[in-house]
């Protein structure tokens, strides 16, 4: 660069802070700053094109080309050299224009004079507000510096464009055609549910007010003071006993912080400071120029690393804004957007004021969404390019169940999504008036209703559904929710409030099922190509013995003198229950000569989830206290169908012939060796789907504390007679799905299923 070039945008930069700062209408504003700059870059025209409703580029002002043309002349984008710059949202600098392939002659203009032109993008936050343009008569080679300058210069009129006294802010339309306007995003369901509210950002954008700055020095020193700071606080984190030595966390993060000393990236900020901008204009300048030239890369390594470069800029804000890394002040009705959120992260907002989750990308998040559905917070995953689109307290309406989200939604929508909610509401004030009645059909059969849990917030909310006990405690979710491995008297504590909780009710505790998409942030396996069949669960358990007994002994200890019901998740086939067993007789064995009091009564069982087990029924039967279908899992393997991947979760329906053919036999087979047998997967909590269940014979299901109302409701209008008969012949049926047919059996027979 040249050593003038950085003082001529300095100086400029300081004009156009005056004008900025001047009286007159925005338009007054814009005529003289287009003034200005054709007179500093010696330049005969200066104009500039703003981008209006319909990816139309309207020309607002100018300074050298027809006076008239202003607010005539219109572009669409792609149109012309400057449609280009927009298109393309990168400068163009040719000096020989007219004969350019792009070039189109707008007579009204009278440009036909003017040979060599320049153009910038005007952007903000990544969007194309407009193009800035300067041109002249001679064939003039525009240099690189001149470039830099006239993107400054941009940068700055981006804010009086983007002030909403131009146009209305309404009409500011991005190069998609959606920003500002109502937009409807669709992406996967996560959990159900409808969330009202305002948009909160994870790690929410600092809003840069200050762009020019007064003294180059105090820039730089504030810089470095925050980038000091920044690099302080990833050494610490790198630092910190949570990373696994070796682990792909550790790996990621080295590479992070490996990016976070960038001399590239440092550099090209110190140069913009140097060209006239605050460190925090500087910061968004250079990851704005970055972004650009990185969007139109498809390869997902690179595009990882675009993802850490913005999360940098991001902190690099935060901490010029002097906020530190604390989240952000939440309003009572918030909707948070993140890229992907750990469990942690969650549990660090307020449930209370935690309406809905927005995911960007969603993978592998699995784990936020059964969090989330223990919270009951309504979740939509590979929401693409939201964080984008939306911006800070914009009126947002998650629907869950559609897998959409409405930024900015019109009064329609928004009315008539409020009227489902208070719809819901009252339907939610209903079930807890129907809590204490028995969950028994029409014709007398009493089926068990428990609850899944794994959050504290689950055990508040056990007694008020008035179900019958935890059919599944997920123990992983504790673990996810924490910064360690939690020791044995840790664990006993909190499985021993799990059981106070339950007041007598029976719970059943699910050893570790970690793995999958089921991450400990500081316990890594390293990276599978296929980590839902990889190395998860009870497989890593058994692999490591000491992880398995201490959670077994944890839970002898805070069952003591009480009952305890343990079971084992993805057992494969028999010899691994029984290896998983004799752990457990093991530490029995242990806690016995160690004097310890151990539980009144223990019952072990299984879960199914690997469809090969279902092969080995003869053996197993014997050999366990009662069964679990894990539905979920049991699906993703029965279809080889990846349940965390949103391309293909609609491709096989749960109401399937297949699958319900494969319950009816292990149902039966159970039932004929009296072993109970129960389901806990997602597919339980749905009323058509338990109408389905328990056709099939099944009397216990386990599901989400928000279904068991909804079920309920089911079950008391439901006469089990006639239904197991049709159940039974539709599983001849050669259907995609028995979805349909067994709605219509519901509605002829006045099921009640929501
Ligand atoms: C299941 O797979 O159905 C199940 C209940 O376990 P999880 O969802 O925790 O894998
Ligand atoms: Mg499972």
């Amino acid at each position: 660069m040249s050593p003038t070039a950085p003082s001529v945008s300095r100086r400029l930069l300081g004009r156009l802070r005056d004008v900025m700062a001047g009286g007159g209408t925005a338009q007054d504003r814009l005529d003289r700053v287009v003034k200005l700059i054709a007179a500093d870059l010696v330049a005969e025209v200066c104009s500039c094109y703003v981008m209006r409703a319909g990816e139309v580029l309207e020309l607002f002002a100018t300074e050298g080309l027809r006076k008239d043309a202003v607010h005539r002349t219109r572009l669409r984008v792609g149109e012309g050299l400057v449609g280009d710059i927009a298109a393309h949202a990168r400068p163009l600098a040719i000096a020989d224009a007219q004969n350019h392939p792009s070039y189109v002659y707008r007579p009204e203009t009278g440009e036909e004079i003017y040979h060599s032109l320049l153009g910038v993008p005007i952007l903000r936050g990544g969007r194309v507000l407009g193009v800035l343009v300067v041109q002249n008569r001679s064939l003039r080679q525009y240099i690189e510096e001149e470039i830099e300058t006239l993107e400054t210069v941009a940068m700055v009129l981006a804010e009086l464009v983007a002030g909403g006294s131009l146009i209305p802010r309404e009409e500011q339309i991005a190069a998609d055609g959606n920003a500002l306007l109502p937009l409807r995003i669709d992406g996967v369901k996560l959990n159900g549910g409808i969330g009202i509210g305002s948009a909160v950002l994870h790690k929410s954008r600092v809003v840069i007010h200050r762009l020019v700055a007064e003294d180059a020095e105090v820039e730089m020193a504030r810089l470095k003071e925050a980038l000091a700071r920044m690099h302080r606080a990833l050494d610490e984190l790198l630092e910190s006993q949570d990373l696994v030595k070796g682990g792909e966390h550790r790996d990621v993060m080295e590479t992070y912080r490996m990016f976070a000393e960038d001399t590239g990236w440092i550099t090209r900020i110190g140069e913009a400071i140097r060209g006239g901008l605050t460190a925090e204009a500087a910061v968004q300048k250079v990851h704005d120029d970055t972004r650009h030239r990185m969007t139109q890369i498809t390869d997902p390594y690179l595009r990882e690393r675009l993802h850490d470069l913005e999360d940098l800029a991001n902190r690099l804000l935060q901490y010029l804004a002097g906020r530190g890394e604390s989240p952000a002040d939440l309003p009572d009705d918030a909707i948070l957007f993140a890229r992907s959120l750990g469990p942690a992260e969650l549990l660090d907002y307020d449930r209370r004021k935690l309406k809905a989750l927005v995911l960007e990308e969603g993978s592998p998040t699995m784990h936020v969404a059964i969090i989330a559905r223990a919270l009951d917070i309504p979740v939509i995953g590979q929401a693409r390019d939201v964080l984008e689109r939306v911006e800070p307290l914009d009126p947002v309406v998650v629907d869950g169940d559609g897998g959409t989200v409405y930024i900015r939604p019109g009064e329609d929508v928004m009315g008539a999504f409020q009227a489902n909610l208070k719809h819901r509401a009252q339907r939610i004030a209903v079930y807890a008036t129907q809590r204490d009645l028995p969950p028994v059909t029409l014709d007398g059969t009493r089926i068990g209703l428990f609850v899944n849990a794994g959050l504290p917030a689950d055990l508040a909310f056990l007694g008020d559904s008035g179900a019958d006990g935890i059919g599944l405690y997920r123990t992983e979710i504790p673990f996810m929710a924490r910064s360690d491995l939690p020791d044995v008297e840790t664990q006993a504590q909190l499985y021993r409030q799990v059981l106070d909780a339950a007041e007598g009710k029976p719970v059943l505790f699910r050893t570790l099922d970690v793995g999958g998409d089921k991450v400990l942030p500081y316990w890594q396996g390293g990276v599978e190509e296929n980590p839902a069949m990889g190395w998860r669960s009870i497989r890593i358990t058994l692999d490591r013995p000491a992880v398995m007994r201490q959670q077994l002994r944890a839970l002898l200890r805070a069952a003591a003198g009480r009952d305890l019901s343990v079971m084992f998740p993805m057992i494969a086939e028999v010899a691994e229950f029984e290896m998983a067993r004799a752990v457990l007789d093991m530490e029995i064995g242990r806690e016995r000569r160690g004097g310890g009091r151990i539980p009144k009564s223990i019952r072990v069982g299984t879960m199914i989830e690997v469809p090969a087990l279902a092969y080995q029924m003869d053996a197993l039967l014997p050999r366990v206290d009662f069964l679990s279908v894990g539905s979920n899992d049991l699906v993703q393997f029965l279809f080889a169908s990846d349940r965390g991947n949103p391309r293909i979760a609609e491709r096989y329906d749960t109401l399937a012939p297949s699958l319900l053919g494969f319950l009816r036999h292990l149902v039966q087979r159970a039932d004929a060796a009296k072993v109970p047998i129960s389901l806990c997967g997602e597919m339980g909590g749905q009323p058509l789907e338990a109408m389905a269940l328990i056709g099939l014979g099944f009397r216990s299901l386990s599901m989400p504390v928000s279904a068991i109302g909804p079920v309920r409701g089911m079950i008391r209008s439901l006469a089990l007679e006639p239904l197991a008969g049709f159940v039974q012949s539709l599983l001849l049926n050669p259907d995609h799905s028995l979805r349909d047919r067994l709605k219509a059996y519901a509605a002829d027979h006045g099921v009640q299923i929501g």
